[in-house]
């Protein structure tokens, strides 16, 4: 291409570089800075232009009506230092500062995060974001009373299960546990092999862990909170039909495994903590094993298959596909929060790096004052792109949140098939950004980055299992093509 160019225009192509990097070497001074200017107000853009931004319009803009329930959960946790997570903490004590947290939330601050859950997901979903961001072993302890337990018993049970359960898992008197994963099986959830079978003698079912691969694994809340699980099984009826045991598909069931007095373990359930994580260690994570467990027949969470006293099956989807996917498709609310929660790790970790790079100064001509390294193209190349893609996301998962709030009013199918789409595609796309971009921040703030303090370590930590549960995103990608393919 060069060659073909007249000698005039790569020479003027050429001073136009030559420019261009000089204005690197010799940037136009800036004032000096002192550490009493916010940055975004220090006359420090390279063009010499003030930069104001109104930051309580903008913070209203962003947090829109939600902006007064995130200030309460921050003034909350200023209010209570000693409810602060430290630098240093023990697995153990993490646990227990986590649940106290969230007592403290529930509590004294007056959060009912399960009425949002019901009435008002966008308000839940502010509020996690504010929560994970004080500690994001907080908002998965959150996620996995009120999304997975809490959402499994409103949104797979039916009335009797509500009235039963919903203001203990409401006010935290019945900490709980969403125990689908086992040993041999995370992402294939229709290959899960606990079952549940009925017993029409006693009416009850029996839930049994088959062999060690069906062991629930990685359960959030199982090692050390947990009271309830509500436990994705095969129903099985015996004899059931000509051919004999007959299988209807993986349901959920609720299990009592810890005494609601002693807090000791049940009979038959067999408790094993997962111990010590790469990250999200305030939440205790652990697996259950079932041995011949009798539960009433009355905790099926009954909303897409049921079964009778005499043992008859009844359902209004045709078939253990329909209802497999029905089940599921009830469950989305966590990969929403999920896709949401993560554009608020990015958030935090932009603007740390941001406001670093804004008052960081390396390098410069002789005899003036240093460049602000956010000067450096390199670095703008690094940050401004992810800037930019931070709004874009925050406004992508909020119209998220939206289409799914009005899934749940509406049930309308369209907006259903919709939501899933969106939200596999969404979650798998921003978890992936956010924990690449949370190593370039770390590296943007150079060794101070590195410092604990400075939250990188936690935060790469804590998020970097977002790309894996509430579906792994690899398996996600191939939904979102199958559901493309569907629809060309
Ligand atoms: C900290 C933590 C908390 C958790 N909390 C809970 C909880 O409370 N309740 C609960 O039920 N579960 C929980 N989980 C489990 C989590 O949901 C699973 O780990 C997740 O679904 C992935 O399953 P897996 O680990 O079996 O991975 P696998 O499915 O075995 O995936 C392993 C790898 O194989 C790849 N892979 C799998 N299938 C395919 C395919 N078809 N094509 C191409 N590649 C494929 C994946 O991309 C991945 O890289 C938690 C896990 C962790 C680590």
């Amino acid at each position: 291409m060069q060659t073909l160019k007249s000698n005039n225009e790569s020479n003027s192509e050429a001073e136009r570089r030559i420019e261009r990097l000089s204005l690197h070497l010799n940037p136009i001074p800036i004032p000096h800075l002192t550490w009493n200017h916010h940055p975004l107000e220090m006359e420090n853009c390279s063009r010499g232009k003030k930069l104001i931004v109104d930051a309580n319009s903008l913070t209203s803009y962003m947090r829109g009506k939600y902006r007064d329930i995130q200030e309460k959960v921050f003034d909350y946790f200023n209010a209570n230092p000693q409810l602060q997570t430290p630098l240093e903490i023990s697995k153990d004590n993490h646990r227990e500062l986590c649940m106290n947290q969230l007592l403290g939330l529930v509590r004294e601050a007056g959060i009912r995060p399960l009425h949002y859950v019901v009435h008002d997901p966008a308000k839940y979903f502010a509020i996690l974001e504010a929560v994970g961001s004080v500690d994001m072993s907080l908002g998965i302890k959150m996620g996995v009373q009120y999304s997975l337990w809490g959402g499994s018993v409103i949104n797979l049970g039916t009335q009797k299960h509500k009235d039963k359960y919903y203001d203990g898992i409401d006010n935290l008197d019945f900490p709980g546990c969403f125990a689908m994963t086992e040993l041999h099986h995370g992402s294939n959830v229709q290959g899960l092999q606990t079952v549940a079978t009925f017993d029409p003698i006693t009416d009850e079912f029996i839930v049994d862990t088959p062999n060690d691969g069906a062991i629930k694994w990685w359960i959030g809340n199982a090692a050390v909170h947990g009271k309830f699980a509500t436990v994705f099984a095969r129903l099985k009826l015996p004899n059931y039909d000509a051919k004999g045991i007959s299988d209807m598909g993986v349901h959920a069931f609720i299990v009592p495994i810890r005494d609601m007095k002693t807090h000791q373990t049940l009979p038959g359930i067999e408790i094993h903590d997962c111990g010590h994580k790469v990250g999200l260690n305030g939440v205790d994570n652990g697996a259950l094993r079932f041995r011949s467990v009798r539960i009433p027949r009355d905790n099926l969470l009954n909303r897409f298959g049921d079964v009778s006293r005499d043992g008859q099956y009844t359902s209004t989807l045709p078939s253990v596909n329909k209802r497999f996917g029905a089940t599921l498709g009830e469950l989305v609310g966590g990969r929403v929060g999920l896709a949401y929660s993560s554009v608020s790790v990015l958030k935090v970790a932009s603007t740390i790096a941001i406001r670093y790079s804004l008052i960081r100064q390396q390098f410069g001509p002789p005899n003036q004052p240093e460049v602000t390294i956010l000067d450096y193209q390199s670095h703008q190349h690094k940050l401004m792109p992810m800037l930019a893609s931070t709004y874009a996301f925050h406004f992508a998962t909020t119209n998220l949140v939206e289409k799914y709030a009005q899934m749940k009013k509406s049930h309308d199918e369209e907006l259903v098939a919709d939501v899933h789409a969106l939200s596999a595609g969404l979650k798998a796309y921003v978890t992936s950004y956010t924990a690449k971009s949370l190593s370039v921040c770390r590296e943007a703030c150079g060794g101070h980055g590195y410092a604990a303090v400075n939250r990188f370590g936690s935060l790469r930590n804590d998020h970097d299992i977002f790309q894996t549960f509430e579906g792994d995103n690899t398996v996600l990608l191939q939904q979102v093509a199958a559901d493309l393919l569907k629809q060309y």
